[in-house]
């Protein structure tokens, strides 16, 4: 793709991510990538714990293990849950003011390191370090938002409702909460939990993804410089031993998770049934609809930055595109041009738009993916099967691939393949299309292009997904919005940071007062009392 293009994530919110960026005092160890062992971090220091269980980190760009993560026990989440039990109860007590102040360390911290924390992330997931830069960007919006902790915790004070009465409603924290997130933002997806927690009083265990654990690392070093008490953010690394520990522990107020549908739905049923507050965001198969008065060049570059960023291992990635009418033929020959143009390369090439994907199996099963939509019948235009990065031969590289003709009885279409694959999908109308999009039990992101806002309006009321652009391919909301996707995209009925996060992690206490020397109170009754 030609440079403009590649500067294009096709996010909605790219022109507002400029937060400037200086690489200072980076840990050992941690800021060119992970080495040697990843431990958990309870209570402010970094520990094995006692397992003695160990996962394996690769280099996706080189296929070489690069490190081992500790796979926590039941015992390790047990004492970090119990840590943070504790350093809740102090915390609790902290004036929001002062947890404001806490906040706005964090977040001048992260912008120091953000380059740090890219770094990381691409040593260990892949993605191009533009692409991580951005990541760590996004999640900063949501630090920044969490430092007005003073104004959106305000309460509602109603004078008078009674003859010497007064109404009013607060909210308090809920106590320890916990995070269980995926590989494919190992920074941002943590960031739309934690520091929202944190500045509502709660205190955060952290189970991040056991494939790229160590960005979480430096991140609780951060908090630690920032100030906030040792035990209020713990890091415990594991895969399911240490969530099911989590998901049934009873000291754990609240679950927020983000993954795929089958374990989403899994954590969605353990952890209500223990009684906890849960949100449980699942997997994705987002559609862009492409009408014939849509301009075909920008759909085509903005589809193609999209549904190839970052491998295709975003939650919010186009994955299947529906033409409408005569856009089909014409589109299709675009996105050919745009696919077999895209840059692939090791991460830290800044000429590559496109990294491997995370693992050896990931990278075989979207081979798979491939194969069976050519077997169903697709027809298959682009295909990134064969490709090779030079230098680096035992990389998880998958080269863009492009199905067209496809079908909603087609695996391809129904399966979440998570890679750099797009199916294309021919509607005759707007109204099929938007059946198409209704019919997928997904329901995560959208997007249309179109010249129409009366096609952009409909589109917009009809479909069934949580978060939908119009002529923006990614529509991730800011961060003082909130995340989150219908149908199987998300089980619990709170999305994700902004206001809905700040409710999430909270709790309402509503008051009812008087003072009894206030001339004109009404004597006690036995009825059941009304204003007056
Ligand atoms: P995943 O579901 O495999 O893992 C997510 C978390 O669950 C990890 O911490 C993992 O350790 C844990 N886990 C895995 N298997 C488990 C099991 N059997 N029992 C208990 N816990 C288990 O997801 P992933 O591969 O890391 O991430 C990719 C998926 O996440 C995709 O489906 C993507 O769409 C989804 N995702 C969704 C959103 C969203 O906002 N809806 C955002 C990012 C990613």
């Amino acid at each position: 793709m030609s440079t403009n293009q590649s500067a294009s994530t096709g996010s909605a919110t790219d022109a507002t991510s400029a937060a400037g960026v200086a690489t200072a005092n980076t840990s050992p160890g941690t800021a060119d990538g992970a080495r040697g062992l990843v431990e958990h971090w309870i209570a402010g220091s970094p520990t094995p714990g006692s397992s003695t269980r160990r996962g394996p980190v690769w280099n996706p760009a080189t296929g070489e293990r690069q490190a081992e993560v500790v796979l926590g026990s039941r015992a390790d989440v047990d004492l970090a849950v119990q840590t943070a039990a504790k350093a809740f109860e102090s915390w609790r007590e902290v004036s929001v003011t002062r947890r404001a102040k806490i906040l706005f360390a964090f977040r001048e911290l992260v912008d120091r390191h953000v380059d740090d924390l890219a770094r990381i992330v691409t040593a260990e997931h892949g993605k191009v370090l533009s692409d991580a830069r951005g990541e760590v960007l996004r999640g900063l919006e949501v630090v920044e938002f969490a430092c007005g902790i003073p104004q959106l915790l305000k309460g509602e004070f109603s004078d008078q409702v009674s003859t010497g009465v007064d109404a009013y409603s607060f909210r308090q924290p809920l106590g320890v909460v916990a995070g269980i997130t995926p590989f494919n933002f190992p920074v941002m997806v943590p960031m739309w939990m934690h520091p929202i927690a944190i500045a509502c009083g709660n205190a955060f265990v952290l189970k991040p993804s056991e494939r790229d654990p160590s960005a979480s690392r430096l991140v609780a070093e951060l908090w630690q410089q920032a100030g906030l008490p040792d035990g209020v953010f713990n890091v415990v690394n594991g895969d399911k031993e240490a969530v099911d520990g989590l998901l049934e522990h009873p000291d754990v107020a609240a679950v927020s998770f983000v993954g795929s549908t089958p374990i989403a739905k899994y954590v969605h049923e353990t952890a209500t049934r223990t009684g906890k507050r849960v949100q449980a965001l699942g997997g994705a198969k987002n559609h862009a609809v492409v009408l014939p008065d849509a301009d075909l060049d920008f759909a085509a570059d903005h589809i193609t930055a999209a549904g190839y960023g970052s491998a295709g291992q975003r939650c919010m990635a186009i994955s299947a595109v529906v033409t409408v009418g005569s856009a089909g033929d014409t589109l299709v020959e675009k996105l050919r041009q745009r696919a077999i143009d895209v840059r692939v390369g090791v991460g830290t090439d800044d000429s590559a738009e496109m990294g491997p994907v995370v693992t050896d199996q990931a990278r075989e099963r979207i081979v798979a993916a491939i194969q069976n939509g050519q077997s169903e019948g697709a027809a298959l235009v682009v295909d990134g099967r064969g490709l090779r990065v030079e230098g680096h031969e035992s990389g998880f590289f998958v080269g863009p691939s492009l199905l067209d003709k496809v079908t909603p009885a087609m695996r391809v279409y129904q399966d979440e393949i998570f890679g750099p694959v797009l199916v294309v999908l021919r509607a005759d109308t707007l109204a099929e299309a938007i059946e198409i999009v209704n019919a997928n039990p997904f329901g995560n992101g959208t997007a249309i292009f179109t010249g129409s806002g009366e096609a952009a309006r409909t589109f917009q009321r009809k479909v069934t997904v949580g978060m939908i652009g119009i002529n923006v391919p990614i529509p991730v909301p800011m961060a003082f919005y909130s995340f989150g996707g219908w149908k199987d995209s998300l089980f619990g009925d709170r999305h994700v940071h902004g206001p809905e996060g700040v409710g999430f992690y909270t709790r309402a206490k509503a008051v009812t007062s008087r003072w009894p020397h206030v001339e004109g109170l009404s004597d006690a009754a036995f009825h059941f009392p009304s204003s007056g």
